[in-house]
């Protein structure tokens, strides 16, 4: 078993800490990029830039169809937004609960929370990749 940051060089995959966990959970809460915690990375809502442009690294890592991972955080990031603000309202409005009210609102926030969560989930899918896959040089002997 791996303990802190050791490395198993032949897996090529390392534990980054859970210090590394926490600055990646920090910079992706405030859309910044995985690499220097700057940025911008993002073109537009939907759209992530190809470098990061503070650092100028890849925030593509230039194989098919990277970011179906990320279909996985954005379900998760939405079920979780869905489940805070539901919370939230039983919490604090008064009764009686407008049950009709959130039968019709629910599913509206249920649509709208996949796009809300978007950048937020590439960035996720990114940085949980970078975590255990990090940049580095290729090693001597091996392709490209
Ligand atoms: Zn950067």
């Amino acid at each position: 078993m791996l303990k802190g940051t050791e490395q198993n060089d032949d897996l090529e995959l390392r534990w980054p800490g859970w210090s590394g966990v926490g600055r990646l959970i920090w910079r992706v809460v405030r859309l910044r990029c995985p690499y220097c915690g700057r940025g911008p990375v993002l073109r537009h809502w939907l759209g992530m830039r190809e470098r990061c442009g503070t650092c100028h690294r890849p925030l593509q890592r230039g194989e098919h169809d990277y970011f179906i991972g990320s279909m996985m955080f954005n379900l998760v990031l939405s079920e979780a937004l869905f489940i805070a603000v539901l919370a939230l309202l039983l919490s604090f409005l008064p009764p009686p609960t407008p049950w009709d009210a959130l039968e019709r609102w629910i599913p509206v926030g249920m649509i709208a929370a996949p796009f809300l969560m978007f950048p937020f989930a590439k960035l996720t899918w990114l940085g949980f990749d970078l975590l255990f896959r990090p940049d580095r040089p290729p090693r001597r002997g091996r392709p490209a």
